[in-house]
């Protein structure tokens, strides 16, 4: 009898342990949709909001990938926007992560233009980012998102580098584009000057960076304006 106890109560504790990994898991049917693809998850919903508010009528998708630098690129191969896992440490809420995608999507966009599109592409790409940038901009608000937020993640995850000449170079400096962003948001945009996400540190410490320019771009505006008033 004893020893028909002890292995019952062997049994039990294997059955108990077992039980027990499976809790150790956690993914059940119920929870795996919360449990995995956060990521992929936010990165198709905005992604989805983007294209549908838009009406862009080109199949886009998107994907993460494992990298865990900090990168985002649209692929003319397959028309996917691949965003690196590593970039998500960078993006603090929807609006940052629209303007990452919508930016993609718009290359995405040029890239249904075929080949020659793409070549072209790459020897303007300067022109061609601050083109993708203001197209952007446009989706995001068109989309409901604001798109300071295209400086706010600009601002952190765009390093400034020494040059921006020649073929060679094919992103123009962080500085420069986030200038243009602002004259667009400026022009195009400016209730959302106002909005709260401009007390965001990062735009906040945008604003210091390009202080002079900004002085220099907002005088030009009045006087364009004054002079509109006159006639
Ligand atoms: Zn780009």
């Amino acid at each position: 009898m004893k020893r028909l106890l002890f292995i019952f109560t062997l049994l039990f504790i294997g059955l108990a342990s077992q039980a027990n990994e499976i809790i150790v898991s956690g993914v059940t049917t119920e929870n795996i949709w919360q449990k995995l693809g956060t990521r992929e998850q936010k990165l198709n919903i905005v992604g989805a909001k983007l294209l549908n508010a838009n009406k862009i009528n080109k199949r886009v998708v998107f994907n993460v990938n494992s990298s865990t630098s900090v990168n985002a690129f649209a692929a003319y191969s397959n028309k996917t926007v691949s965003v690196n896992k590593g970039t998500f440490n960078y993006i603090d809420n929807d609006d940052e992560l629209a303007a990452i995608l919508a930016h993609e999507i718009a290359h995405t966009i040029d890239y249904y233009g075929g080949f020659g599109k793409a070549i072209t592409m790459t020897f303007n790409s300067k022109s061609y980012e601050h083109k993708a940038d203001l197209l952007a901009i446009d989706y995001m608000v068109n989309a409901g998102y604001n798109p300071i937020a295209m400086i706010t993640v600009m601002n952190k995850i765009g390093g400034e580098s020494v040059w921006d000449w020649g073929i060679f170079w094919s992103h123009p400096k962080t500085s420069s584009r986030l200038m243009k962003d602002y004259e667009y948001i400026y022009v195009k945009y400016p209730k959302y000057l106002t909005s709260d996400m401009t007390k965001n540190i990062n735009y906040v410490n945008w604003t210091y960076t390009a202080q002079k320019d900004i002085n220099k771009f907002e005088q030009k505006e009045k006087a364009k304006a004054a002079k509109r008033g006159n006639l």
